[in-house]
């Protein structure tokens, strides 16, 4: 207990999230002497932090969280406590989208954003540094001001930062320890411009200098937005060309590679695919098309939203590929789905296309067998039959969640890979093969099989972005 009193700073970040706590864990492996405490309501989510089993799979997280956890990192449901006795506070909550009443629109949700920020101007007791972490709208730090304001004690004050995230899932930890650049918004006032030294020196412990980016926040904001906007895009642009290259004979890959070789084009996110996931692109775009929109600049707006609708036609087209192949029939088929994540390394399928591919072919009365090595059976039912609506009952009878791909491709009459896993592009196709019904389909939505091989076995492959014209 001693030594819990001796911290000279003590970091909150409110939401133990994917952002959150690899963050912070990160954070607290690079400082021993902060103490950093990483707060949500979700008390089970605390508890699995608390456990030998935390809830969240990241290369790296579960050595750096049982190393730091009971010295200077702490999970904890007691929002409050920490709040008090922080000096710097992150704000790591979810910003999910929403349907806006207004027009056709999607919006951030920023409920959890408020009621953060409103825990911490009445709990509030000295100056804290409020740091927006979660992915939020421009100019969102204006209505945190205002509800820190009206609702804190006279004698407290408050500054506001932007400091976006920008890991990736997958990669976080990685990511963290050695980011391209760490973004600090602030006010360009003197208090604003202290603070903003005051989080910079806590990055500065294993960040060069020359990575750590000061801006006004508003920049700040936007810029996450604006990243994600153009990874995003990138994907939308290589895939609207597989589309091209299906239907001339060229390959996609060869283009991409091609393409990528410019200096000032580049070669990474130009690989096609079924489609971007995950909770970030989609959710980001359609935050700046709303942005655009209730700033009068359609344009703007449509520009981006066709990033978003690129996606949408590129996973339909895929699974439309995937019946037409099947002689214009998949009920009854058993179909292997591998992947369930939406990419590699990581147990998180937020906006998997798997998701909308699955309930695709449940439509078509397809029987779904599926393997992903890091997605639990739980997480696949909550994702159809809880958010995504597929009944109860059809998913009990045409779902099989199975251990190992070869349980899950045993006998089928197509597999379809949508996650790019390392260990889909090893198994022993030649004993799948055997036992499938033939012709025996595999349909490759990430480019990562190795198709010759395939089709010397006897399957068909179809692969996206490359079309049967030799
Ligand atoms: P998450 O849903 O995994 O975690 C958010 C957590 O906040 C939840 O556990 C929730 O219970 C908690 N929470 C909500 N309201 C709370 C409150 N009032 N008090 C305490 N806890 C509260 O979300 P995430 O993936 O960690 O994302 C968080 C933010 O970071 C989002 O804005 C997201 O856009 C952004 N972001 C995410 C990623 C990513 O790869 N997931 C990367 C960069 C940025």
């Amino acid at each position: 207990y001693w030594h819990l009193q001796s911290f000279k700073t003590k970091i909150c970040c409110i939401g133990a999230g994917y952002v959150g706590g690899p963050t912070c864990a990160v954070i607290a492996s690079k400082c021993a002497d902060i103490k950093v405490t990483i707060v949500d309501i979700n008390q089970a989510r605390i508890d699995a932090w608390n456990s030998q089993d935390i809830p969240i799979y990241e290369p790296g997280l579960e050595e750096i969280v049982f190393a730091q956890r009971g010295k200077n990192l702490f999970f904890s449901t007691d929002v409050d406590a920490a709040i008090l006795e922080a000096d710097l506070i992150f704000v790591s909550v979810n910003t999910p989208t929403k349907k806006t009443g207004m027009g056709a629109g999607f919006a951030a949700d920023l409920a959890y954003i408020e009621a953060a920020t409103r825990r911490i101007a009445l709990v509030a007791k000295s100056h804290k540094i409020v740091i927006e972490k979660s992915t939020v709208p421009c100019r969102t730090a204006e209505s945190m001001r205002k509800i820190l304001d009206a609702n804190s004690r006279s004698d407290v004050t408050f500054d506001i930062l932007s400091n976006p995230e920008f890991l990736a899932e997958g990669t976080a930890i990685k990511d963290l320890q050695n980011p391209d650049r760490v973004l600090i918004g602030s006010m360009q006032t003197p208090a604003g411009l202290k603070a903003q030294k005051a989080l910079a020196s806590v990055y500065a412990r294993w960040v060069p200098q020359n990575r750590i980016v000061t801006t006004r926040l508003w920049s700040s904001e936007l810029t996450k937005l604006a990243s994600n906007a153009l990874l995003a895009q990138r994907i939308s642009s290589i895939n609207a060309l597989s589309a091209i290259c299906e239907a001339t004979g060229a390959d996609v890959d060869e283009v991409s590679y091609a393409c990528g070789l410019d200096s000032r084009i580049g070669p990474k996110f130009l690989k096609a695919s079924v489609g971007f996931g995950g909770s970030c692109f989609q959710k980001d775009i359609l935050n700046l098309v709303y942005l655009s929109q209730s700033l009068h600049l359609p344009e703007v707006a449509d520009y981006w939203n066709q990033v978003v609708l690129m996606n949408e036609y590129q996973k339909r087209r895929f699974a439309e590929s995937v019946v037409k192949t099947l002689f214009n029939t998949i009920t009854n088929k058993n179909i292997c789905i591998l992947g369930f994540a939406f990419k590699k390394d990581t147990g998180d399928t937020r906006e998997s296309a798997a998701i909308a591919m699955v309930k695709y072919f449940l439509k078509e009365n397809a029987n779904i067998r599926i393997y992903d090595p890091k997605v639990p059976e739980s997480q696949m039912r909550y994702d159809l039959t809880v958010e995504d609506n597929v009944d109860v009952d059809i998913y009990n009878k045409r779902v099989k969640v199975c251990d190992t791909a070869y349980s899950a491709a045993d006998g089928v009459d197509a597999i379809v890979v949508l996650t790019e896993w390392d260990e889909f592009k090893t198994l022993d196709y030649k004993r799948i093969y055997e036992k499938m019904t033939k012709p025996a389909f595999i349909f490759d939505g990430r480019l990562i099989l190795p198709t010759a091989e395939l089709k010397k076995i006897g399957y068909q492959t179809i692969t996206i972005g490359k079309g049967d014209v030799e």
